[in-house]
């Protein structure tokens, strides 16, 4: 899959031999296809059992899945250690022991992908269990297990999935995680901020390597000090993922190609986001549709679970236009309301406005990265919000609102992350008039660690909820969200770690909001 530079720098607006000269820096992504002459080593040896950032699945569908795993013998370093592409093996029982092999098959780790393996499996059976594994040479991988969704057609009686967001490696341990995997879930859905781009900082609980990401090595051994984290892992290998990203697997509060900081050009950003966005494919258990084209790619794609729910999964990142207003906190006023100003971008707000039309499904889910409902931060007399979430697009805001209210889309839920913290907002076409409908409910995650420990009263936050009406909760602490959803009912617990500045805490529910199916907004379970 070629990159094509000429209509890349057209898109963007930016100087041709610039961005050629750029590109021509970076080894380029190779095309998949090989030909016949290719040599492919069949039997490799390595140093030692090269499967040591385990494996994952995830993008399910009623027949199939993805399978994901990487050839890493030496963590961190990330020389060609064989020229040639190496022939990879995989299975998919329907049993832990593989006395059941369903489906096998072949694929190709490359030294221009990082050696990850990325598998379409197809012909699996609906909602059922599966087992895989990966061998290279005389090595095997561990054993996953995935889980294919229920036929499209089907109501299934219930899903259970866990969301989480913003696991920041230094702030402490990913205490969540172990959790997370005691519970009986279909699916985890992650909202982004899977890795931070920062330098490594002395007297924080653990430390990154090296300094701020900038080139393809950078972002790879980001991810691999990332998966090596036992607990994160561990629940790759558990349950099939849903991912998407946020700003910082590229860089902080990031709006479409202008970096936050000034006196960066629009070629070193695209430059640096064509890495970015190569370590994150090459990590995700993402099918070949999600394959970087070049500094863009395609993450927005959806997830249907029988007629009981459909997830969105969107990115409010790549497309979005500068902030209106710039960042910050500022009124609602002016540029926000300007219809030249997008958050998605025409072509994926299309893209979901046509599909939440065509659901067939009880509850239609959003899972996405900043929040929706317009937080007044500041004073009834001088209301403030963030210009970096929803409200700072105001105008595709309530677009999608208002398409929501008008089409009768049934059961909106959103799920964002980003902010570090919880709440539970019903949303409205217009947050701050009472007559406004209500059209679906908002549940925000907190962090998986981002911030420490967290727990604390945050004197802003606390104001905000006293003078924002939609808001039903709010909370600190950090970990993850539980849902189970029914046709009837989504109730959405709110799992919370005390502690994450030492590694192991338990585990306790802080609240568990329900919405009726039929009545959008949430009610304390
Ligand atoms: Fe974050
Ligand atoms: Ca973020």
């Amino acid at each position: 899959m070629p990159i094509h530079p000429a209509s890349t720098s057209r898109r963007y607006g930016i100087d041709r031999r610039e961005f050629l000269r750029y590109l021509a820096t970076v080894s380029a992504i190779p095309t998949l296809a090989l030909r016949a002459e290719d040599k492919v080593s069949r039997n490799p040896t390595f140093k030692s059992n090269p499967f040591t950032l385990g494996v994952a699945s995830g993008d399910p569908v009623s027949d199939g899945v993805v399978l994901w795993t990487r050839l890493v013998p030496e963590p961190f370093n990330n020389e060609v250690f064989s020229p040639t592409p190496i022939e990879t093996r995989w299975e998919v029982a329907e049993d832990e022991g593989f006395q059941s092999v369903v489906q096998s098959g072949t694929a190709l780790a490359t030294p221009q992908l990082g050696y990850s393996v990325h598998v379409e499996v197809e012909g699996l059976k609906p909602h059922r269990w599966y087992f895989y594994r990966f061998h290279a040479g005389k090595e095997s991988s561990p054993v996953g297990r995935t889980r294919t969704t229920p036929e499209p057609e089907s109501m299934p009686e219930r899903l259970r999935f866990a969301f989480t967001s913003c696991q920041h490696y230094e702030t402490g341990y990913f205490n969540g995680y172990p959790h997370m995997q005691q519970e009986d879930l279909d699916l985890v859905v992650h909202l982004g901020d899977y890795i931070y781009e920062y330098a490594g900082i002395d007297n924080r609980v653990r430390k990154h390597h090296g300094g701020e990401i900038v080139d393809l090595n950078d972002y790879r051994n980001r991810y691999t000090q990332y998966r090596l984290d036992q607990d994160l892992q561990e629940t790759h290998r558990l349950f099939p993922w849903l991912v998407t990203w946020d700003d910082h697997e590229f860089d902080n509060n990031c709006a479409g190609i202008v970096s936050e900081e000034d006196g960066v050009s629009p070629e070193e950003f695209l430059l640096r986001r064509l890495n970015a966005y190569q370590a994150y494919y090459e990590f995700m258990p993402l099918r070949r549709s999600s394959f970087p084209q070049g500094p863009d790619m395609k993450l927005y794609r959806s997830c249907t679970y029988g007629r009981l729910a459909n997830f969105q999964i969107l990115d409010t990142r790549q497309y979005r236009t500068d902030q209106p207003n710039g960042d910050h906190q500022k009124p609602l006023v002016g540029k926000v309301f300007d219809p030249q100003t997008t958050m998605l971008g025409r072509e994926q707000e299309n893209w979901l406005m046509s599909n939440l039309l065509q659901s067939t499904s009880t509850w239609n889910v959003l899972a996405q990265q900043v929040m929706m409902a317009p937080l007044n931060r500041g004073t009834p007399e001088e209301a403030l919000y963030s210009m970096d979430q929803w409200p700072g697009y105001e105008y595709s805001r309530r677009k999608l609102l208002n398409f929501m209210h008008t089409r009768n889309i049934p059961n909106p839920i959103v799920l964002t992350g980003d902010i570090h913290t919880n709440w539970v907002n019903d949303l409205q076409v217009e947050g701050q008039s009472s007559k406004s409908p209500v059209v679906g409910t908002e549940f925000v995650g907190t962090s998986m660690n981002s911030g420490g420990n967290g727990g604390n009263k945050i004197a802003e936050f606390e104001r905000a909820v006293g003078q924002n009406d939609f808001v039903h909760w709010h909370n600190t602490n950090r970990g993850y969200v539980s849902c189970e959803v029914t046709p009837e009912t989504w109730t959405s617990n709110f799992r919370i770690t005390p502690v994450v500045n030492t590694h192991g805490s338990p585990v306790e529910t802080a609240a568990s909001f329900v919405v009726e199916q039929g009545q959008p907004g949430a009610k304390k379970a």
